[in-house]
């Protein structure tokens, strides 16, 4: 679908996946505007199943504004994605875990060497079918790293957007936690570098004396739908939530600390073994998935399959026929 001043969104069409062409004085290239969106489609017997669909285009909405770019009617592209995930239907894996992942992004393309809001912009929506995130069906706790050096937002600027230059900015961090045998970023805040943000590519919760605590939203951390969405479950399970401010020395010195677990869509929920910040590592839970990260991940991965009731009308039906 294509945007253009006198037109607003227009073109609307479903095609095979090919190359596009844009100008190499596109603004996306040079500027950065671009926005992307992430989520999944879950193929049940004769359904296929969308996960909050909404507010992933709610999402998408609050960045483009922040990076000047016009809206899109969300109603509109729900529309639009139950055709094309009807229309892709045989290609949605149906094992358990597995699901069609589903890409909508929006890029300015006005050929225009010069800062200003794009004129002209390209949204368009790619799947690609995932696997399992877990093989073999077993939680496996993962190794973080906290970037010391580099910050990844700062109150004011595009962090709580999935603004496409956050992931670029992100990268040199996640080279060097890599290289370090870790598998994910954590990043603290821009200001003092004390307060846990997030994960690279999802959000973070602790399991604090028994209560399930996340950092609040601040303007520089993505607020994830996963997130949202275990906030929700885990009070109706009866577990207490906090959101606040929590330090990286409360992380490394608390003793009450028993769990924690990043959250994001592709992983859903992922135990954290072990966290390495400047000279120190401590080990999480024994290196273990704890039992609260097992319960939430067990509810919520059974609302998802259809297996557990969904009392929150998370799941979005689509017929195929
Ligand atoms: N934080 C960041 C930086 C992310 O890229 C993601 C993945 N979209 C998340 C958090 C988790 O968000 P969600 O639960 O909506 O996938």
């Amino acid at each position: 679908m294509d945007y253009s001043v006198d037109k607003g969104w227009h073109n609307a069409v479903i095609q095979p996946y090919q190359n596009i062409e844009i100008s190499p004085s596109a603004q996306v290239l040079h500027y950065g505007q671009a926005v992307f969106e992430g989520m999944k489609a879950y193929r049940q017997g004769e359904s296929i199943v969308l996960f909050r669909p909404e507010e992933n285009f709610k999402r998408m909405n609050r960045s483009n504004a922040r990076l000047n770019i016009p809206e899109v009617d969300g109603e509109c592209l729900l529309e639009a994605l139950k055709q094309l995930v009807a229309l892709e239907k045989d290609w949605i894996p149906e094992g358990e875990g597995e699901s069609l992942y589903i890409r909508p992004f929006v890029i300015a393309t006005e050929p225009h060497l010069g800062v200003h809001a794009a004129l002209e912009y390209k949204f368009m929506i790619i799947l690609s079918p995932v696997g399992a995130y877990y093989g073999d069906e077993q939680l496996m706790p993962t190794r973080i790293y906290v970037e010391d050096e580099y910050v990844r937002a700062v109150r004011g600027g595009v962090g709580f957007a999935k603004a496409a230059g956050n992931y670029a900015a992100s990268l040199a961090a996640q080279t060097r936690a890599s290289e370090l045998g870790y598998q994910q970023v954590l990043w603290l805040d821009g200001v003092e570098q004390r307060y846990i943000e997030e994960v690279g590519s999802m959000n973070i919760f602790f399991v604090i004396d028994g209560k399930v605590v996340t950092p609040e939203l601040n303007g520089s951390i993505l607020p994830g739908i996963t997130r949202k969405s275990i906030i929700q479950l885990a009070e109706h399970l009866g577990y207490e939530v906090e959101e606040r401010r929590i330090s990286i020395e409360e992380v490394l010195d608390s003793e009450h600390i028993s769990e924690i677990f990043g959250t994001g869509t592709a992983a859903v929920l992922s135990p954290v073994g072990f966290i390495k910040y400047k000279e120190r590592e401590i080990k999480i839970s024994g290196g273990q998935t704890g039992s609260i990260t097992q319960h939430l991940y067990d509810q919520y991965t059974g609302i998802q399959a259809g297996t557990i009731p969904d009392p929150f009308g998370w799941r979005v039906e689509v017929p195929v026929t």
